[in-house]
């Protein structure tokens, strides 16, 4: 696995459960969305009603899951948990939403992945608390009408494009989490090694975080791989030039990209001449699958300018160029 990568590992989640924020003053960074949910949440609650349903977008380890698990604690309610693939069946559905307490939250992370049938019973499940399900088989089969409690649909995706329009429409609340600044990183860090009771200096948590690609959990995953390093080689204490040791021997570089990233800017220069390539060319030539790179490599390259989207595909910018030792090539865009 990469170390970098922006996906839950078994290792994450084990540690998940002593970091994870519980309270939106713990939830730090994406000061928008932390306002709006705060008044979003009051309001229901003094209104004595369930939440308008969420929806969360975002890349993967900004926080969705989070996020949906400290506004269920915020609105003092219970919050059960699934994702789109695993519900295969309407009876699936119907059975969670059937055992939810009135106001509970039902977070569905890959809601984008629901099979087009169980969108359909979803429907006026979100909007009028009913569903409608077919039991029995052949002549006797027969729908009926279940009420269900108020509830509210916590739903989360990596891109908001993957949602079908009837589905995006009916949440009344969307929120799309953006890769957070270094600074906004340095606290998480500094937050989480008071919590795992990890002495680290200030610089020490700064260069973690501005290798962590604007991400959460990549940056408490490098902690604790600095740590292992820090235990061995420096009595346990992470300082600026520890971490740095620390990623030199993971192979992160100083703008936290690791060999997956410059194997791809290079295939783009080296192979496809700087691009513009398509995305299918491109995950062929580095034997990556498509949605692999479009949702866990590319997001960062992005957002960081070293990579642009083109109607004609992925080119290489200058900067890319640069960061691999090269000249840019004529024409290349900043
Ligand atoms: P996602 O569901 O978007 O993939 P998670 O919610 O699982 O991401 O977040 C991954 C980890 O990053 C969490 O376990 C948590 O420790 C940390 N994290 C995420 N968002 C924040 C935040 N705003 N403040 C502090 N820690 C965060």
């Amino acid at each position: 696995d990469r170390i970098i990568t922006a996906g839950a590992t078994r290792e994450d989640e084990a540690v998940e459960a002593s970091i994870r924020p519980k309270k939106l003053s713990e939830y730090l960074g994406q000061a928008p969305v932390r306002e709006q949910m705060q008044i979003y949440i009051e309001a229901a609650k003094a209104r004595g009603e369930a939440l308008d349903h969420v929806l969360i977008f975002g890349p993967p380890g900004l926080g969705k899951t989070t996020l949906s698990h400290v506004i269920a604690n915020e609105l003092g309610v219970g919050l059960r948990q699934t994702s789109g693939p695993v519900i295969e069946k309407a009876g699936d559905l119907a059975a969670l939403l059937t055992n939810l307490q009135p106001h509970d939250v039902l977070f569905v992370d890959e809601i984008h992945r629901l099979s087009p049938a169980i969108e359909e019973v979803l429907y006026p499940a979100m909007e009028d608390f009913q569903i409608d399900i077919m039991i029995g088989e052949g002549p006797a089969a027969r729908s009926i009408k279940l009420d269900l409690p108020p509830f509210t649909l916590i739903g989360a995706t990596t891109r908001a494009g993957l949602l079908t329009a009837p589905l995006r429409d009916r949440f009344g609340i969307v929120q799309r989490l953006e890769f957070y600044t270094p600074e906004e990183l340095t606290r998480i860090v500094r937050r989480s090694a008071s919590i795992l009771g990890i002495a680290c200096e200030a610089d020490g948590a700064a260069e973690i975080a501005n290798r962590a690609r604007g991400t959460p959990r990549i940056a408490n995953r490098l902690l604790r791989r600095v740590r292992d390093f820090a235990q061995v080689r420096a009595q346990g204490h992470i300082d600026r030039k520890v971490a740095d040791d620390a990623m030199k021997m993971l192979k992160v570089d100083p703008q936290g990209f690791d060999e997956l990233d410059r194997r791809m800017l290079r295939t783009i220069i080296d192979s496809f001449d700087g691009g513009p390539v398509g995305v299918e060319s491109l995950a062929a030539a580095l034997s990556e699958e498509r949605g692999t790179l479009e949702d866990v490599i590319e997001p960062y390259l992005i957002q960081q300018g070293y990579l642009i989207r083109t109607a004609r595909g992925r080119m290489a910018s200058a900067k890319a160029y640069r960061h691999l030792g090269l000249r840019p090539k004529t024409g290349a865009r900043e």
